[in-house]
């Protein structure tokens, strides 16, 4: 039993500063901090993770003896689901699809788990050069980053073990969409694995025509779910019971109406 609350606080864009300020004049053990604060919260932290700093971004925030220390811990949510499979991550060659926010989570968790080699695809050449231009600052990432025009996916596609989406498209309520045709799906590896960060509908059409090819199959709603429960972990100190994960992948189930 522990005797926490989480509650929401709405912080104007621009008061962050103050909020913070109050936040360590009342104790706060932490908070999880969202857009439009996720970048401009990092200057005013005493210390961020190597996760957070490769994205860029700050989503989990707790007290330490020295200040407010920050992390994103989508880079563990998309990761969870991936480490409950045995694989070689080493010898896996993931594809993600779209280069926006999510998709900086998914690269460092990808990084994290070792693949060498780890393909991006966008659609539009000038924001996927600045895309890789925005690693810069991390070699270890940039020397496992290739990025490609929408065009290559065909030959992409065929050679993957991993596709991963990260674009809106197919989420609630244009279910019927999907990133990849099913032209384009049959091409996929047996023993591909097909990840979908949309969390609704579940299936998404994506995952949909990869089961049609017998693929492996994981969408958004363990990622959603893990990256709190990996900031609960951070705040009380200590894992979090399977019970207790269970419970609150119920509660978000019935949220979500899934
Ligand atoms: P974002 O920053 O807006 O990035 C979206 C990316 O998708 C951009 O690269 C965008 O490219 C691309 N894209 C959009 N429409 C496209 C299309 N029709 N064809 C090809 N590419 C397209 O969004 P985000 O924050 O990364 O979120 C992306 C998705 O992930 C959302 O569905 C969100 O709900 C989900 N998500 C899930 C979790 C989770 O915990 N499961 C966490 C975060 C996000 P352009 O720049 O060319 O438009």
């Amino acid at each position: 039993m522990h005797d926490y609350i989480y509650v929401p606080f709405p912080v104007k864009k621009g008061d962050l500063e103050k909020a913070i300020a109050g936040f360590t004049a009342f104790d706060l053990v932490g908070f999880s901090i969202t857009i439009p604060h996720k970048q401009e919260i990092m200057p005013l932290l005493t210390e961020i993770s190597i996760d957070a700093t490769n994205i860029g971004a700050v989503n989990t925030v707790w007290r330490t003896d020295s200040g407010w220390k920050g992390t994103n811990t989508d880079v563990v949510g998309f990761i969870a689901p991936l480490k409950t499979m045995s694989r070689d991550w080493t010898q896996v060659t993931p594809v993600i699809l779209g280069h926006g926010g999510a998709a900086r989570a998914v690269i460092a968790g990808l990084t994290n788990l070792g693949c060498s080699e780890i393909h991006v695809v966008g659609r539009n050449s000038d924001k996927l050069a600045r895309f890789y231009q925005s690693w810069s600052h991390s070699t270890d990432i940039t020397s496992r980053l290739k990025i490609h025009n929408w065009d290559n996916l065909s030959s992409l596609i065929p050679a993957t073990d991993l596709l991963v989406n990260t674009t809106p498209v197919g989420m609630s309520p244009h279910v019927d969409a999907s990133p990849v045709d099913q032209a384009l799906m049959q091409k996929l590896k047996k023993n591909a694995i097909v990840y979908d960060l949309i969390y609704t509908p579940s299936p998404t059409q994506f995952l949909k025509l990869a089961q049609a090819q017998g693929a492996t199959t994981i969408d958004g709603l363990e990622m959603l779910l893990q990256q709190g429960v990996a900031a609960l972990e951070i705040w009380l100190e200590q894992p979090v019971p399977v019970d207790i994960v269970d419970m609150m992948r119920n509660a978000l189930q019935d949220y979500l109406g899934l």
